[in-house]
């Protein structure tokens, strides 16, 4: 069965335009529930490990200046079949392509400065939320 915990990031060109509460309330409308959040400024080695699997394409050295460019807001959302429920409520990851009342749509500048991240795959989501969150932090 899939999971109920997902980690997203509500990334730095977002939580610095002041839209945290915007986008938590609408997660929180979607039926997702917050169970750990943090405020932090990424180092490049956090952000750098965290996207690692990205370090070959050639916008890797961009997302890494992008996602240390001020604070963010990484949380674990719980609600069921949270994976593809929060790919879902953020849209696609260019804002041009995102479907009507995404996140992406509604708060992301461009594909680059979009906004919001979310896990792809429930292993991703739990090793995601160890990156951010020690176990005694997880309440569920
Ligand atoms: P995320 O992993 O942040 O949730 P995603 O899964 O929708 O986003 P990925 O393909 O995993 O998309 O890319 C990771 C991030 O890298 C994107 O969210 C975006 O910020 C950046 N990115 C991806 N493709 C491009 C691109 N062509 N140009 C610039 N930045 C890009
Ligand atoms: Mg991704």
């Amino acid at each position: 069965m899939a999971g109920k915990h997902t980690l997203t990031i509500i990334k730095p060109d977002a939580f610095g335009a002041a839209k945290a509460g915007n986008i938590i309330a609408l997660l929180e409308a979607r039926g997702f529930r917050v169970r750990a959040a943090r405020v932090m400024h990424l180092t490049k080695q956090q952000a750098g490990e965290f996207y690692a699997v990205h370090r070959e394409r050639p916008f890797y050295g961009e997302l890494v200046d992008f996602m240390t460019s001020g604070a963010c807001m990484p949380m674990v959302l719980e609600k069921p079949n949270a994976v593809v429920a929060l790919r879902d409520a953020i849209g696609a990851t260019d804002p041009a392509e995102a479907a009507a009342g995404t996140v992406r749509k509604l708060y992301a500048e461009s594909k680059g400065r979009n906004a919001i991240h979310a896990s792809d795959s429930d292993d991703n989501a739990g090793r995601e939320a160890r990156f951010f969150f020690a176990e005694t932090d997880l309440i569920y």
